[in-house]
């Protein structure tokens, strides 16, 4: 029962969270330069400070309400689960010199949790939930003293009060903090951190009543982890500490009232469990997930519907959006609207695009034109819909504009895709493909090679600048990629590989380099989008049919082969990782846009193959990233995003030889779906994981190559000789020899010159000590 303290009232329309990082990446290069020491602690505060105060007052422009719980006070440093690390104290053992006397972290304390110092590895970042947005994990252990340890939320909402604002804090949720989180290094094995759940519930239980003293009705807590089915936590545990946290918080006199929201799916199972609670309003997230059936509590509840999309960048269906408003109210009489998901994934303003092309800037809405579709919809709940049929009828409009505009649909594009066979998804048997790659190449046994890019030094940068800006002209400028093609061709030689790169210096990035030589993508100046801490991308806009106009890294393979009589390995992108990392169309099925990314693509590598490039290797390191939250969705997932793969890579002959590369380690469920790749090498990394995962995919029989990533090249420091042959002998244990290929685990290009070189002739070194003994 709540109490009568609890005000419930909910704003008839809000957002879960708005962009931290500025219209400009004003925090970000705040952040920047107190890491640099430009600026000092206070700078950096006052900037930060600044940027709440322009959202809040933007939010207001936009029309959500000053005084109404409606702005969310959802503003990071860094992440919103470090921040909920530091509040809630639990500060892992390796970085206890950092906290002051008081429990309090200063800020560059809560920067090096995130940034590591010395010997003390930073804490570690993973994906949050099926977003490109990558959070940092607790590590939690029976040892973590919990107390409440930071008051910025507390601080932050004072200082919107202050200002004239009354704000909805928010705050990661008690379930999904230690869903989330992993056991600390110390701790026995099988320890769960969700068992710390009684230890925890006290200090937010403590931080609720301070935020109640401070004068806030609401709080908002994020609960995604209880969409997710992809969290190795049993199900019934989970629910049981939901029926736990909500019904305890639930009971507490002094608290805000509690709006739970359930981003990134539907709550399913959970859904009955929280609606038996005594929270005030639960959040849906009506575009992921469906509407649910009707279930006791609910009607007691406040339902606010995410029915504007937070996660992609369309104006979309407005009147769609409203009906599914409208429709909630059959399951309780108190309904409002808002976003499916914080707004943190998309950029602040389609207004600060000056040259999309078409009419493509009326068909997208940014954070800004969401909020505003927020605030019609609400509008429209409390007036009726007559108040706001003018702005329905105008998406509406530009909807229909959309899906008739030259491009959307291209007949070539889709008469092709419509006349695919199986046959077009596969290559001839293995054991052929091999012995013809093995006379087409003639390559040692463990072949040596990198991931394609090499270290990106300013001078690259600033020609590419140049180049863009027109400073430079294009026979100027690709002469000057091309003696920087050379010198990495002949470094390579020097050093001794096997199979050569041309190191990738005329792509800003592995996507977006693809997405602006395609048809059917635009890209943004603006459109950053926060990835994680300080670092931004700025995501393509998939809009329309995808097509190849014209060859994109022909020349530039074929050049490179021309400087050495090693094989030159071309290098592209795979269809998944194109759609992972863009902005997508949401008028089809990704599987059908995969397949048209993949059709391009295959253009590209008969193209390549026809010039004399007699390997290829298609980069898929989103293959595990785009898998779906929900284990229903995976087989159908898994299809097409493999599909695609094969699709594009299935067009040579035998004797070519495709590579694919994968950042990572843990496959987990994906692992048959990389056998299912058909690579003829399959690389991935295996040095920090000390070869566990080559272990795991041969386990299933594959007898395919595998590259295994035995060069970490996300340090800098330089892998001694011994510790590589070490590595490799390993991996020699559990495969046989023909398989091995030897190389880094990723890309170079973040690295420096210095010890990127010191480290491949170490990487060779071994090589041929291993070599000696087979
Ligand atoms: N070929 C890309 C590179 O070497 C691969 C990058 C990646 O896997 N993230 O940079
Ligand atoms: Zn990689």
């Amino acid at each position: 029962m709540p109490s009568a303290s609890v005000s419930s009232t909910f704003p008839a329309g809000t957002i879960l969270g708005y962009p931290r990082i500025g219209r400009r990446r004003e925090l970000k290069k705040a952040v920047e330069a107190f890491w640099s020491g430009a600026i000092d602690a206070a700078a950096l505060e006052a900037v930060a400070a600044g940027l709440r105060q322009q959202t809040r007052d933007r939010l207001v422009d936009l029309g959500l309400g000053r005084t109404d719980s409606s702005i969310p006070e959802s503003f990071s440093y860094y992440d919103q689960v470090l921040d909920t690390i530091v509040a809630v104290g639990a500060i892992p053992g390796r970085f206890t010199s950092l906290v002051a006397a008081d429990g309090t972290l200063d800020l560059a304390g809560y920067f090096t949790l995130a940034r590591g110092e010395g010997e003390n590895l930073p804490l570690e970042m993973t994906k949050w939930f099926d977003s490109n947005y990558h959070y940092l994990v607790p590590e939690i252990g029976p040892e973590t003293v919990f107390s409440l340890a930071s008051d910025r939320i507390v601080r932050e909402f004072l200082e919107a009060k202050a200002a004239g604002f009354l704000t909805r804090p928010v705050l990661v949720g008690p379930v999904t903090f230690l869903l989330l989180s992993k056991a600390s290094d110390g701790a026995p094995a099988g320890f769960s951190p969700l068992s710390r759940l009684d230890d925890l519930l006290p200090v937010y239980a403590a931080l609720l009543a301070r935020l109640k003293d401070a004068g806030a009705d609401w709080v908002q807590l994020d609960e995604p982890g209880l969409v997710s089915e992809s969290i190795d936590v049993p199900r019934a545990e989970t629910l049981a500490a939901v029926a736990s946290v909500y019904g305890l918080l639930g009971r507490l006199t002094v608290r805000p009232a509690l709006f739970v929201a359930a981003p990134y799916g539907s709550l399913d199972d959970a859904l009955p469990v929280l609606a038996a609670t005594a929270v005030e309003a639960i959040g849906l997230d009506l575009v992921r997930g469906t509407l649910p059936q009707a279930v006791p509590g609910l009607a007691g509840k406040t339902l606010v519907a995410g029915v504007i999309d937070g996660h992609n960048i369309w104006r979309g269906d407005l009147a769609g959006a409203y009906e599914t408003a409208e429709s909630v109210r059959g399951l309780s009489p108190s309904v409002a609207v808002s976003t499916s998901t914080s707004l943190l994934h998309v950029p602040h303003d389609v207004l600060d695009e000056t040259s999309l092309p078409g009419s493509l800037a009326s068909w997208l809405a940014f954070a800004d034109q969401k909020v505003g579709q927020v605030a019609t919809l609400a509008q429209g709940l409390v007036k009726g819909r007559a108040a706001i049929a003018g702005s329905l009828a105008d998406a509406a409009a530009a909807l229909a504009a959309r899906h008739s505009a030259p491009g959307v649909r291209d007949g070539v594009v889709r008469h092709r895709a419509a006349a695919l066979t199986d046959a077009d998804f596969s290559r001839g048997a293995y054991a052929d493909r091999l012995s013809a790659q093995d006379t087409a190449l003639q390559l040692p046994p463990l072949p040596t090679t990198t991931i394609g890019s090499f270290p990106q030094t300013g001078d690259i940068r600033r020609t590419r600048a140049q180049f863009l800006k027109g400073t430079i002209a294009a026979d100027e400028y690709r002469s000057l990629m091309r003696a920087e093609i050379r010198r990495v061709v002949a470094l390579q030689e020097e050093i001794g590989l096997d199979v050569l790169v041309h190191g990738e210096p005329e792509r800003n990035d592995m996507v977006q380099y693809f997405a602006e030589n395609l048809d059917g993508f635009a890209v943004t100046e603006n459109g950053w989008v926060q990835s994680y801490g300080s670092r931004c991308t700025r995501p393509s806009i998939l809009w329309g049919d995808v097509a190849r106009p014209a060859p994109i890294t022909v020349d530039w393979s074929v050049y490179t082969q021309s400087l050495t009589a090693k094989p030159v390995k071309g290098m592209l992108t795979g269809p998944v990782t194109i759609l992972a990392w863009s902005f997508v169309r949401d008028d089809q099925p990704l599987g059908e846009t995969a397949r048209q990314v993949a059709l391009a693509l295959r253009d590209e590598i008969v193209d390549l193959e026809a010039a004399g490039i007699k390997i290829v290797q298609v980069d898929e390191p989103a293959l595990r990233e785009l898998l779906p939250l929900k284990k229903k969705d995976h087989a159908d997932y898994l299809d097409w995003s493999v599909g695609s793969f094969r699709l594009a890579t299935a067009g040579v002959a035998d004797a070519t030889q495709i590579h694919t590369h994968l950042c990572y380690s843990e496959f987990g469920v994906v692992i048959e779906a990389i056998r299912n790749l058909d690579a003829d090498v399959t690389s991935i990394e295996a040095a920090r994981s000390r070869m566990e995962v080559v272990q795991e995919i041969e386990a299933g029989g594959f007898d395919h190559g595998i590259g295994a990533g035995i060069y970490d090249i996300h340090s800098p420091r330089v892998p001694s000789i011994e510790e590589l042959t070490t590595l490799l002998d390993t991996a020699l244990e559990s495969i046989p020899e023909r398989q091995v290929w030897v190389n880094p685990d990723c890309g170079l290009k973040t690295r420096g010159y210095e010890e990127t070189v010191q480290s491949l002739q170490n990487m060779l070194a071994a090589t041929r000590l291993v070599r000696e003994r087979l």
